[in-house]
């Protein structure tokens, strides 16, 4: 398939009337022959920024996905629509095997998906070279940064591979990664600093909050008390501390369920479904929940304690209010958090490399915590997009601190 302009591979072959914030721009550029990095949130529409390209210029675009069932899915959707696309997998035939060489051989494959480890081999490399390539797609391309949260090895070898393709304009995309973590993965894909594009972090109809957790169990309380009715998430720091509290709430007469890994399978995900058909449900929960979750009305969601980066705050808070309508997040914590943390930190199997990186980002949250400024302003320019106004819907901006709380003694851990 070759058609020349995006927006009509938009609307002929997607379906869809018009590109989303920043996605024309990263298309155009990219069908354009030029490199960008990516960094959108879930759900930002990601994978269009190199399908579309993929079918503007001439050749096979090259994908590098991490996932197996990801690729399969990503690939059974292009066939839908009529796009050439296929997967090299391990669990690929050998008669279909051949028809991709052939296929890519002739020019005649739109799109190719491989995981990493793939593309890295030898003998993948040198099939490759003689194929004519529209661009290389990098996915999860925070894999590629020992700064990010989920660093792989394998992906420093793509750097070599994209190297061979000199003038083969390539798309790196990820949801997740801080300002130094974009910096890093540009550096590592060779991908120059002022071709990198962040959008759309703000979740405006999130209103933030982080209290001193003094009585943490008794806030929790007065906080639910006040929004009966409503669906949302606790995540609390560890299984014995999900159990008591769902345990609590329970008998309190609230709608509450636990959820950890430590449950069995069957009754995490008979919790998980209540709580997603009904609409009063609280789920108290480790980290374990949430990961793939599609519930648009959660109307809030409560930190117990620090989670261990902005990241994974920005991600957790993130599951309140998908349906643009008002939610809340909220988090109580002190001090004893930070010492908590680092000694979990300490007492991890991870290099010192990593340690370093995890209490800095520890250390970015807490300092995020004991803010007294905009939490908006904070989190994104964390996430390196440019700062907005205060946003006028978050403590800080609703109600300005007038006293220091839990932040003296948090700052004094924090230049220990
Ligand atoms: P990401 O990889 O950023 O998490 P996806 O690429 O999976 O996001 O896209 C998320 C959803 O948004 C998909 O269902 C996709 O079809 C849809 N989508 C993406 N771009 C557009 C658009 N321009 N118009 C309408 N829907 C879109
Ligand atoms: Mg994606």
């Amino acid at each position: 398939m070759y058609i020349s302009e995006p927006v009509q591979i938009l609307n002929d072959v997607f379906g869809y009337k018009s590109f989303r914030p920043l996605q024309g721009e990263i298309v155009e550029a990219v069908a354009r022959g030029e490199d960008r990095l990516a960094i959108m949130p879930t759900g930002a529409g990601k994978s269009l920024c190199y399908q579309v390209p993929a079918l503007a210029r001439p050749g096979t675009a090259l994908v590098i996905s991490p996932l197996v069932a990801l690729m399969q899915d990503q690939v059974r959707a292009l066939r839908e629509a009529g796009v050439a696309a296929a997967a090299l997998t391990g669990a690929t035939a050998m008669d279909e095997r051949r028809d991709i060489w052939n296929a890519l051989e002739q020019g005649t494959l739109d799109l190719l998906y491989v995981a990493p480890e793939r593309a890295t081999m030898p003998d993948f490399q040198d099939r490759i070279g003689r194929a004519d390539l529209a661009l290389i797609a990098i996915d999860e391309a925070h894999c590629v940064s020992e700064w990010g949260h989920d660093f792989r090895p394998d992906y420093r070898q793509l750097r070599p591979l994209c190297d061979r393709f000199p003038g083969v304009p390539r798309i790196g995309l990820t949801a997740t990664a801080d300002a130094m973590t974009q910096a890093d993965i540009a550096q590592q894909l060779g991908i120059d600093a002022d071709k990198v594009v962040v959008a759309g972090f703000d979740r405006p109809n999130i209103t933030y909050h982080v209290r001193a957790g003094d009585s943490r169990t008794r806030q929790l309380m007065d906080f639910l008390n006040g929004r009966r009715g409503r669906a949302g998430i606790v995540y609390a720091p560890t299984r014995a501390k999900v159990d008591a509290i769902a345990a609590q709430l329970q008998a309190a007469g609230l709608n509450a369920l636990p959820y950890h890994a430590g449950l069995d399978a069957e009754t995490r995900s008979a919790n998980q479904a209540a709580f997603v058909a009904g609409d009063d449900m609280i789920m108290v929960a480790t980290v374990a929940f949430g990961m793939g979750i599609d519930k648009p009305d959660v109307r809030f969601v409560a930190h117990m304690a620090l989670p261990k980066s902005i990241e994974a705050y920005y991600q957790e808070t993130g599951r309140a209010g998908r349906d643009g309508a008002p939610a809340e997040a909220v988090m109580w914590w002190g001090a004893a958090d930070i010492a908590r943390a680092r000694s979990q930190l300490a007492e991890g199997e991870s290099s010192e490399e990593r340690r370093r990186i995890d209490e800095g980002k520890l250390n970015a949250l807490a300092a995020y915590a004991a803010s007294a400024a905009c939490r908006r302003i904070a989190l994104l320019t964390y996430f390196g997009e440019p700062a907005p106004a205060p946003c006028g819907n978050c403590d800080n901006c609703l109600e300005p601190p007038t006293q220091v709380d839990v932040s003296e003694d948090a700052v004094k851990l924090l230049s220990a």
